[in-house]
């Protein structure tokens, strides 16, 4: 299934209007932050490179986002609905 943004990756995490891959991922949640339901904002930690160590070894599960290389693992926050 590719990403609804880019139809050019394939889709990894959760979007507003359907799957998106990463990096739209994280375009979306520069643009639209996603809140809690305690109404804090959430940190973005999806990107590609990993914004920890600059990795592209960087994977996600539609819940859960992390870094081969430094281990990082957050898990993914879903659109408000
Ligand atoms: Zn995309
Ligand atoms: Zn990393």
């Amino acid at each position: 299934m590719r990403c609804t943004h880019c139809e050019l990756r394939n889709m990894k995490l959760p979007g507003t209007a359907g799957g998106l891959c990463i990096p739209c991922y994280a375009l979306e949640r520069q643009t639209a932050p996603r809140r809690t339901s305690q109404g804090m904002t959430l940190a973005n930690f999806v990107s590609d490179p990993c914004m920890g160590c600059g990795s592209h070894a960087v994977d996600a599960n539609g819940w859960a986002f992390w870094c081969d290389a430094c281990g990082m693992q957050v898990a993914v926050a879903y659109p408000d609905s």
